[in-house]
């Protein structure tokens, strides 16, 4: 299998009925160690030949068993172990094979009418005789993509690629990172869904999701104390465009969504718990005194507040019992840490439902591509930015979403 998202692998999926049903059938049938064997591979001077050459079947469970532990924590430390050691088994193989075929991006073999041979000679470097061989095929062109599909996925300099006639040439290398850049979307789309189902999967998960944690906290240990998925100051530039809106304050109608549904819930988890392992978490369950909700998310709720036309609170004062509500301490206005579970700490809704209830507020940016829900949005620009930093960042510069 030379993609876990290509065509066959979707064959795959279907003939066990979808998604779900797949993952119901790997919690049976794929031991945990033999999941983690893919991960281990990061840190291996070579990849196992057992591994690489490994039947379809086994790939897709495997590599799918990884992506439901992932529905636990998305852009955690966790998915940076996931995509690396996998990109490096896919790649491998990808180059063992020469072809391109059943890749997710549409690569084609280049012909060699394609590029007139004046460029070939000067692209390729074809003239130069004192260039050896395994160099010479370092330049050589060997795909080409139509530039519209190119345009969706390479976040370079169109002057490091050859076009023509609506084509973009790739060299082996470019058609490598541009697959990597299609690999990276895939996975994160579809750790998107899957964080949708978490509460319905099978222990399987949760039991693999806390030994890829083991493994990425030792792999990343340097890392750990920024890396997004754990409780942090909040970093306003990086909260979606709902939430900006919202912070801006909203009119009359919206004021009681945007601020008490949409902001108390996305700040009190954005700050507290960013990636609860389930649903039906308290506050109490992750902090020990009030002081973070006191200082730091309050006040940020009440300025919020105080920008709507009319202010929210001075107009509905008993509305700051209606945010002790929503953030799981029933209704009161004084409460104390052990009221927390009197009601449901609610959960940031899913981007569907802020488009239907408060569509003003939706404006999306490049970011909420593959986003479901707010928390998640942040969760990503959290990841993002740790990994452009990130003095292991082998990939370098910043992602662009
Ligand atoms: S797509 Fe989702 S995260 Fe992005 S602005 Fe809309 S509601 Fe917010």
């Amino acid at each position: 299998m030379l993609d876990p998202f290509g065509r066959e692998a979707k064959a795959i999926v279907r003939e066990f009925g979808g998604i779900e049903p797949l993952l119901k059938r790997i919690a049976k049938y794929v031991g945990i160690e033999s999941a983690l064997r893919r991960v281990e591979v990061l840190d291996l001077e070579e990849i196992p030949e057992d591994i690489l050459n490994m039947s379809d079947h086994d790939d897709i469970m495997t590599f799918y068993a990884l992506l439901g532990a992932l529905a636990f924590s998305p852009y955690g430390i966790e998915m940076e172990l996931v995509r690396r050691s996998n990109v490096r088994i896919y790649m491998e193989r990808i180059k063992r094979s020469g072809s391109a075929s059943g890749l997710t991006i549409p690569l084609e073999p280049t012909k060699s009418s394609d590029i007139p041979g004046r460029d070939r000679a000067i692209l390729e470097k074809t003239l130069h005789g004192e260039i050896g061989e395994e160099e010479r095929e370092k330049h050589r062109l060997k795909y080409r993509i139509k530039l519209s599909s190119f345009l969706r996925l390479w976040e370079g300099s169109l002057k490091e690629v050859y076009v023509r006639k609506g084509y973009a040439y790739l060299t082996e290398e470019q058609a490598l990172k541009l697959w990597e850049k299609a690999f990276e979307r895939n996975l994160e789309r579809s750790i998107n869904l899957l964080y949708e189902i978490r509460d319905e999967l099978p222990g399987y998960y949760g039991q693999l999701y806390e030994r890829l944690s083991e493994l990425a906290r030792e792999r990343f240990k340097e890392r750990l104390g920024k890396f997004s998925g754990k409780a942090q100051p909040l970093r306003f530039e990086l909260f979606p465009p709902c939430v900006k809106e919202a912070l801006k304050g909203v009119p009359s109608g919206l004021r009681n969504y945007a601020i008490t549904v949409l902001l108390t819930s996305f700040l009190s988890y954005a700050r507290i718990c960013p990636n609860p392992p389930k649903r039906d978490i308290r506050i109490k369950d992750c902090i020990s005194d009030l002081g973070v909700i006191e200082n730091e998310i309050l006040p940020v709720i009440i300025e919020a507040g105080n920008r709507c036309k009319p202010p929210l609170f001075e107009d509905q004062p008993h509305e700051i019992k209606n945010i002790w509500y929503h953030l799981g301490f029933g209704l009161t206005d004084k409460p104390s840490l052990e009221d927390s579970g009197n009601s449901t700490w609610y959960f940031p809704p899913n981007c569907d439902k802020i488009r239907a209830n408060a569509p003003q507020l939706c404006k999306p940016d490049r970011h909420c591509r593959s986003i479901k829900n707010p928390l998640t949005y942040y969760l990503r620009r959290l990841y993002i930015e740790n990994r452009s930093k990130s003095p292991q960042n082998e990939e370098g510069g910043e992602e662009n979403g």
